[in-house]
Protein backbone atom coordinates (compact mmCIF):
# COMPACT_ATOMS: atom_id res chain seq x y z
CA UNK A 1 0.00 0.00 0.00
CA UNK A 2 0.90 3.31 -0.16
CA UNK A 3 2.48 4.25 2.85
CA UNK A 4 5.77 2.10 2.08
CA UNK A 5 6.76 4.89 -0.40
CA UNK A 6 4.55 7.86 1.44
CA UNK A 7 6.65 10.16 3.59
CA UNK A 8 4.59 9.49 6.59
CA UNK A 9 6.47 6.70 8.49
CA UNK A 10 5.08 3.63 10.57
CA UNK A 11 5.94 3.32 13.95
CA UNK A 12 8.65 0.03 13.13
CA UNK A 13 10.48 2.50 10.54
CA UNK A 14 10.26 5.39 13.40
CA UNK A 15 12.91 3.82 15.04
CA UNK A 16 15.47 2.52 12.39
CA UNK A 17 14.74 5.71 10.72
CA UNK A 18 16.16 7.10 14.33
CA UNK A 19 19.34 4.59 14.00
CA UNK A 20 19.89 6.15 10.54
CA UNK A 21 19.45 9.94 11.85
CA UNK A 22 22.94 11.70 10.82
CA UNK A 23 24.20 13.35 14.59
CA UNK A 24 25.85 16.35 13.04
CA UNK A 25 26.08 18.66 10.73
CA UNK A 26 29.34 17.23 9.23
CA UNK A 27 27.54 13.61 8.61
CA UNK A 28 23.76 15.58 6.82
CA UNK A 29 24.50 14.95 3.51
CA UNK A 30 23.27 17.25 0.60
CA UNK A 31 21.19 20.78 1.41
CA UNK A 32 25.09 22.34 1.06
CA UNK A 33 23.52 26.20 1.37
CA UNK A 34 21.25 25.60 4.19
CA UNK A 35 24.25 23.67 6.40
CA UNK A 36 26.74 26.42 5.65
CA UNK A 37 24.22 29.18 5.43
CA UNK A 38 23.08 26.88 9.45
CA UNK A 39 26.77 26.38 10.70
CA UNK A 40 27.67 30.09 10.37
CA UNK A 41 24.27 30.99 12.50
CA UNK A 42 25.58 28.19 14.88
CA UNK A 43 29.43 28.96 15.15
CA UNK A 44 28.91 32.81 15.29
CA UNK A 45 26.96 32.60 18.69
CA UNK A 46 28.58 30.18 20.12
CA UNK A 47 31.86 32.53 19.80
CA UNK A 48 29.73 35.20 21.66
CA UNK A 49 28.29 32.85 23.99
CA UNK A 50 24.69 33.79 23.52
CA UNK A 51 21.58 31.57 22.69
CA UNK A 52 21.45 31.88 18.50
CA UNK A 53 18.71 33.34 16.37
CA UNK A 54 15.40 31.41 15.99
CA UNK A 55 15.57 29.31 13.41
CA UNK A 56 12.54 28.18 10.67
CA UNK A 57 12.74 25.12 8.37
CA UNK A 58 10.46 24.93 5.89
CA UNK A 59 10.03 22.31 3.12
CA UNK A 60 7.92 19.04 2.19
CA UNK A 61 7.90 16.40 4.60
CA UNK A 62 10.76 13.83 4.87
CA UNK A 63 13.63 16.20 3.79
CA UNK A 64 15.32 16.21 7.16
CA UNK A 65 13.99 19.12 9.30
CA UNK A 66 13.63 16.71 12.76
CA UNK A 67 17.16 15.64 11.56
CA UNK A 68 18.30 19.32 11.05
CA UNK A 69 16.89 20.59 14.64
CA UNK A 70 18.21 17.58 16.40
CA UNK A 71 21.84 18.42 14.89
CA UNK A 72 21.25 22.34 15.84
CA UNK A 73 21.01 21.02 19.51
CA UNK A 74 23.87 18.74 19.19
CA UNK A 75 26.15 21.30 17.60
CA UNK A 76 24.85 23.29 20.71
CA UNK A 77 25.86 21.06 22.88
CA UNK A 78 22.30 21.63 24.81
CA UNK A 79 19.09 19.69 25.25
CA UNK A 80 16.50 19.61 22.31
CA UNK A 81 12.64 19.94 23.87
CA UNK A 82 10.72 18.76 21.35
CA UNK A 83 6.89 19.45 20.27
CA UNK A 84 4.42 20.56 17.56
CA UNK A 85 1.87 22.74 16.25
CA UNK A 86 -1.18 20.56 16.64
CA UNK A 87 -0.40 19.87 20.66
CA UNK A 88 -0.53 23.14 21.31
CA UNK A 89 -4.24 24.20 21.30
CA UNK A 90 -4.06 26.56 24.27
CA UNK A 91 -2.14 29.27 25.05
CA UNK A 92 -1.47 27.90 28.05
CA UNK A 93 0.30 24.52 26.59
CA UNK A 94 2.55 27.18 25.57
CA UNK A 95 3.04 28.61 28.35
CA UNK A 96 4.05 25.42 30.21
CA UNK A 97 6.78 24.41 27.74
CA UNK A 98 8.39 27.70 27.54
CA UNK A 99 8.36 28.17 31.21
CA UNK A 100 10.17 25.10 32.38
CA UNK A 101 12.66 25.75 29.47
CA UNK A 102 16.43 25.91 30.69
CA UNK A 103 19.05 28.45 29.60
CA UNK A 104 20.01 27.89 25.95
CA UNK A 105 17.89 24.70 25.26
CA UNK A 106 16.78 24.46 21.75
CA UNK A 107 12.78 24.33 21.54
CA UNK A 108 11.74 22.42 18.00
CA UNK A 109 8.02 22.79 17.54
CA UNK A 110 6.89 21.10 14.32
CA UNK A 111 4.37 21.60 12.09
CA UNK A 112 4.44 25.35 13.78
CA UNK A 113 2.05 26.42 11.32
CA UNK A 114 -1.15 24.38 12.69
CA UNK A 115 -0.79 26.56 16.35
CA UNK A 116 -3.31 27.91 17.62
CA UNK A 117 -4.12 31.38 17.23
CA UNK A 118 -3.56 33.01 20.61
CA UNK A 119 -0.52 30.72 21.19
CA UNK A 120 1.38 32.53 18.04
CA UNK A 121 0.95 35.83 20.08
CA UNK A 122 2.50 34.22 23.22
CA UNK A 123 5.45 33.06 21.14
CA UNK A 124 6.62 36.09 19.40
CA UNK A 125 6.58 37.77 22.80
CA UNK A 126 8.81 34.81 24.14
CA UNK A 127 10.95 34.96 20.96
CA UNK A 128 11.17 38.51 21.24
CA UNK A 129 11.63 39.71 24.76
CA UNK A 130 12.14 35.83 26.21
CA UNK A 131 8.87 36.66 28.36
CA UNK A 132 5.03 35.04 28.55
CA UNK A 133 2.28 37.10 29.89
CA UNK A 134 0.02 34.35 31.30
CA UNK A 135 -3.16 35.67 31.96
CA UNK A 136 -5.02 35.48 35.32
CA UNK A 137 -8.78 35.87 35.86
CA UNK A 138 -11.38 36.43 33.44
CA UNK A 139 -13.41 39.08 31.64
CA UNK A 140 -13.02 42.75 32.66
CA UNK A 141 -10.61 42.22 35.54
CA UNK A 142 -8.23 39.65 33.72
CA UNK A 143 -4.63 40.95 34.02
CA UNK A 144 -1.66 39.37 32.59
CA UNK A 145 1.45 38.88 34.44
CA UNK A 146 4.64 38.68 32.62
CA UNK A 147 7.14 35.98 33.44
CA UNK A 148 10.28 35.95 32.65
CA UNK A 149 11.93 32.96 30.92
CA UNK A 150 15.13 32.01 29.98
CA UNK A 151 17.10 32.40 26.56
CA UNK A 152 16.05 29.52 24.51
CA UNK A 153 16.11 29.25 20.57
CA UNK A 154 13.60 28.21 19.05
CA UNK A 155 13.24 26.10 15.59
CA UNK A 156 10.07 25.63 13.88
CA UNK A 157 9.58 23.11 11.09
CA UNK A 158 6.70 24.20 8.41
CA UNK A 159 5.63 22.53 5.47
CA UNK A 160 3.70 25.24 4.39
CA UNK A 161 6.09 28.99 5.45
CA UNK A 162 3.29 30.54 3.71
CA UNK A 163 0.61 29.69 5.53
CA UNK A 164 2.83 31.88 8.53
CA UNK A 165 1.72 35.00 10.00
CA UNK A 166 4.40 37.53 8.75
CA UNK A 167 4.63 38.61 12.34
CA UNK A 168 5.43 35.01 13.38
CA UNK A 169 8.12 34.54 10.23
CA UNK A 170 9.80 37.99 10.11
CA UNK A 171 10.79 36.90 14.34
CA UNK A 172 12.72 34.36 12.45
CA UNK A 173 16.49 35.46 12.61
CA UNK A 174 17.15 32.54 9.62
CA UNK A 175 14.65 30.55 6.99
CA UNK A 176 15.84 27.40 6.15
CA UNK A 177 14.71 26.41 2.84
CA UNK A 178 14.83 22.76 2.13
CA UNK A 179 14.68 21.41 -1.30
CA UNK A 180 14.49 17.79 -2.87
CA UNK A 181 17.87 16.54 -2.91
CA UNK A 182 19.91 15.18 -6.13
CA UNK A 183 20.12 11.61 -7.10
CA UNK A 184 23.61 11.77 -6.19
CA UNK A 185 22.89 12.93 -2.83
CA UNK A 186 20.13 10.18 -2.08
CA UNK A 187 22.99 8.26 -3.69
CA UNK A 188 24.96 8.70 -0.81
CA UNK A 189 22.67 8.95 1.98
CA UNK A 190 21.36 5.38 1.08
CA UNK A 191 25.12 4.05 0.59
CA UNK A 192 25.68 5.62 4.38
CA UNK A 193 22.38 3.30 5.45
CA UNK A 194 22.98 0.68 4.51
CA UNK A 195 26.21 0.30 5.66
CA UNK A 196 24.64 1.59 9.02
CA UNK A 197 21.97 -1.39 8.38
CA UNK A 198 24.93 -4.10 8.03
CA UNK A 199 23.69 -4.09 3.74
CA UNK A 200 25.80 -5.32 0.96
CA UNK A 201 24.51 -2.72 -1.93
CA UNK A 202 25.51 -2.39 -5.05
CA UNK A 203 26.11 0.55 -6.69
CA UNK A 204 23.90 0.59 -9.44
CA UNK A 205 21.34 -0.82 -7.16
CA UNK A 206 21.78 2.21 -5.50
CA UNK A 207 21.40 4.48 -7.65
CA UNK A 208 18.22 2.67 -8.90
CA UNK A 209 16.86 3.30 -5.35
CA UNK A 210 17.86 7.02 -4.64
CA UNK A 211 16.10 7.88 -8.41
CA UNK A 212 13.04 6.45 -7.58
CA UNK A 213 13.08 8.45 -3.97
CA UNK A 214 10.87 11.56 -4.54
CA UNK A 215 13.82 13.56 -3.91
CA UNK A 216 13.53 12.81 -0.11
CA UNK A 217 15.78 10.46 2.38
CA UNK A 218 13.00 9.02 4.28
CA UNK A 219 12.11 7.77 1.11
CA UNK A 220 15.13 6.47 0.01
CA UNK A 221 15.77 4.95 3.23
CA UNK A 222 12.31 3.28 3.44
CA UNK A 223 13.02 1.90 -0.05
CA UNK A 224 16.04 0.73 0.60
CA UNK A 225 14.60 -1.32 3.83
CA UNK A 226 11.87 -2.76 1.58
CA UNK A 227 14.70 -4.07 -1.29
CA UNK A 228 16.60 -5.41 1.66
CA UNK A 229 13.79 -7.49 2.73
CA UNK A 230 13.08 -8.68 -0.67
CA UNK A 231 17.19 -9.58 -1.47
CA UNK A 232 17.01 -11.27 1.84
CA UNK A 233 13.22 -13.42 1.19
CA UNK A 234 14.01 -13.79 -2.54
CA UNK A 235 17.71 -13.74 -3.07
CA UNK A 236 20.87 -14.21 -1.72
CA UNK A 237 20.95 -11.17 0.68
CA UNK A 238 22.57 -8.77 -1.47
CA UNK A 239 21.06 -5.97 -2.82
CA UNK A 240 21.67 -6.11 -7.03
CA UNK A 241 20.14 -4.04 -9.54
CA UNK A 242 18.31 -6.85 -10.37
CA UNK A 243 16.74 -7.67 -6.67
CA UNK A 244 16.18 -3.77 -6.29
CA UNK A 245 14.09 -3.53 -9.45
CA UNK A 246 12.10 -6.08 -8.78
CA UNK A 247 12.03 -5.04 -5.65
CA UNK A 248 10.44 -2.07 -5.90
CA UNK A 249 8.04 -2.84 -8.86
CA UNK A 250 6.25 -5.02 -6.26
CA UNK A 251 5.81 -1.88 -3.75
CA UNK A 252 4.29 0.26 -7.20
CA UNK A 253 7.60 2.93 -7.22
CA UNK A 254 7.88 3.32 -10.70
CA UNK A 255 10.86 4.71 -12.53
CA UNK A 256 9.96 8.42 -11.93
CA UNK A 257 9.74 7.80 -8.15
CA UNK A 258 6.24 8.38 -8.79
CA UNK A 259 4.15 6.19 -5.90
CA UNK A 260 0.46 5.57 -5.89
CA UNK A 261 -0.79 8.64 -4.73
CA UNK A 262 1.19 10.72 -7.12
CA UNK A 263 -0.11 8.95 -9.94
CA UNK A 264 -3.99 8.42 -8.69
CA UNK A 265 -3.59 12.90 -8.79
CA UNK A 266 -2.12 12.67 -12.32
CA UNK A 267 -4.90 9.81 -13.15
CA UNK A 268 -7.61 12.11 -12.29
CA UNK A 269 -5.78 15.25 -13.25
CA UNK A 270 -5.62 13.84 -16.81
CA UNK A 271 -9.02 11.45 -16.86
CA UNK A 272 -11.40 12.84 -14.98
CA UNK A 273 -10.68 16.28 -15.45
CA UNK A 274 -8.67 16.28 -19.19
CA UNK A 275 -5.64 17.80 -17.82
CA UNK A 276 -7.27 20.96 -15.94
CA UNK A 277 -7.15 23.25 -14.96
CA UNK A 278 -8.43 22.12 -12.19
CA UNK A 279 -8.65 23.14 -8.14
CA UNK A 280 -6.83 21.54 -5.63
CA UNK A 281 -9.55 20.76 -3.50
CA UNK A 282 -12.03 19.11 -6.24
CA UNK A 283 -8.57 17.24 -7.41
CA UNK A 284 -8.54 15.64 -3.69
CA UNK A 285 -11.70 14.91 -3.53
CA UNK A 286 -12.09 13.14 -6.48
CA UNK A 287 -8.72 11.12 -5.30
CA UNK A 288 -10.41 10.66 -1.72
CA UNK A 289 -7.74 12.26 0.13
CA UNK A 290 -7.06 15.25 2.07
CA UNK A 291 -6.36 18.19 0.46
CA UNK A 292 -3.39 19.37 2.35
CA UNK A 293 -1.80 15.89 1.38
CA UNK A 294 -2.29 16.78 -1.90
CA UNK A 295 -0.80 20.14 -1.53
CA UNK A 296 1.89 19.22 0.83
CA UNK A 297 2.49 15.25 -0.14
CA UNK A 298 2.01 14.77 -3.76
CA UNK A 299 2.11 18.12 -5.08
CA UNK A 300 5.41 19.53 -4.68
CA UNK A 301 7.28 16.80 -6.35
CA UNK A 302 4.63 16.54 -9.36
CA UNK A 303 5.54 20.51 -9.93
CA UNK A 304 8.71 19.32 -9.39
CA UNK A 305 9.25 16.60 -11.86
CA UNK A 306 7.53 18.47 -14.50
CA UNK A 307 4.55 16.60 -14.48
CA UNK A 308 1.64 19.30 -13.15
CA UNK A 309 1.75 23.45 -13.32
CA UNK A 310 0.16 25.94 -11.32
CA UNK A 311 -1.69 28.32 -13.05
CA UNK A 312 -4.03 30.56 -11.26
CA UNK A 313 -7.23 29.28 -12.62
CA UNK A 314 -5.76 25.70 -11.15
CA UNK A 315 -4.00 22.57 -11.75
CA UNK A 316 -3.19 21.65 -15.17
CA UNK A 317 -1.57 18.75 -16.31
CA UNK A 318 1.98 19.10 -19.03
CA UNK A 319 3.03 17.18 -21.85
CA UNK A 320 4.87 15.27 -20.16
CA UNK A 321 2.62 13.80 -17.76
CA UNK A 322 0.52 12.99 -20.29
CA UNK A 323 3.38 10.80 -22.08
CA UNK A 324 4.37 9.46 -18.57
CA UNK A 325 1.02 7.94 -17.68
CA UNK A 326 1.00 6.78 -21.78
CA UNK A 327 -2.00 8.63 -22.73
CA UNK A 328 -2.95 11.10 -25.50
CA UNK A 329 -3.53 14.41 -24.63
CA UNK A 330 -6.94 15.96 -26.22
CA UNK A 331 -6.59 18.20 -28.97
CA UNK A 332 -7.66 21.20 -26.80
CA UNK A 333 -5.77 20.33 -23.82
CA UNK A 334 -5.08 23.62 -21.93
CA UNK A 335 -1.18 23.47 -21.82
P1 LIG B 1 8.90 15.68 8.81
O1 LIG B 1 8.82 17.11 8.39
O2 LIG B 1 7.83 14.81 8.25
O3 LIG B 1 9.16 15.48 10.28
P2 LIG B 1 11.58 15.68 8.30
O4 LIG B 1 11.83 16.62 7.17
O5 LIG B 1 11.69 16.19 9.66
O6 LIG B 1 10.17 15.12 8.08
P3 LIG B 1 13.40 13.67 9.13
O7 LIG B 1 12.55 12.87 10.05
O8 LIG B 1 14.35 14.60 9.73
O9 LIG B 1 12.49 14.41 8.08
O10 LIG B 1 14.23 12.74 8.16
C1 LIG B 1 13.75 11.50 7.75
C2 LIG B 1 14.87 10.49 7.68
O11 LIG B 1 15.67 10.77 6.54
C3 LIG B 1 15.80 10.49 8.87
O12 LIG B 1 15.63 9.37 9.66
C4 LIG B 1 17.20 10.42 8.31
O13 LIG B 1 17.70 9.12 8.46
C5 LIG B 1 17.04 10.67 6.85
N1 LIG B 1 17.69 11.90 6.44
C6 LIG B 1 17.09 13.08 6.29
N2 LIG B 1 17.94 14.00 5.84
C7 LIG B 1 19.12 13.39 5.71
C8 LIG B 1 20.40 13.82 5.25
N3 LIG B 1 20.61 15.05 4.83
N4 LIG B 1 21.40 12.93 5.27
C9 LIG B 1 21.18 11.67 5.66
N5 LIG B 1 19.99 11.20 6.07
C10 LIG B 1 18.97 12.03 6.09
Amino acid sequence: DRDVVSPQADLDDRAVEGALRPRRLADFVGQERVREQLSLVLHSAQRRGRAPDHVLMSGPPGLGKTTLAMIIAAELGMPLRITSGPAIERSGDLAAVLSTLHEGEVLFLDEIHRMARPAEEMLYVAMEDYRVDVVVGKGPGATAIPLEIAPFTLVGATTRAGLLPAPLRDRFGFVAHMDFYRPEELERIVHRSAGLLGAELDGDAAAEIAGRSRGTPRIANRLLRRVRDYAEVRADGRLTLATARAALELYEVDEQGLDRLDRAVLHALLRRFRGGPVGLSTLAVSVGEEPETVEVVAEPFLVRSGFVARTPRGRVATPEAWRHMGLEPPPDAAF
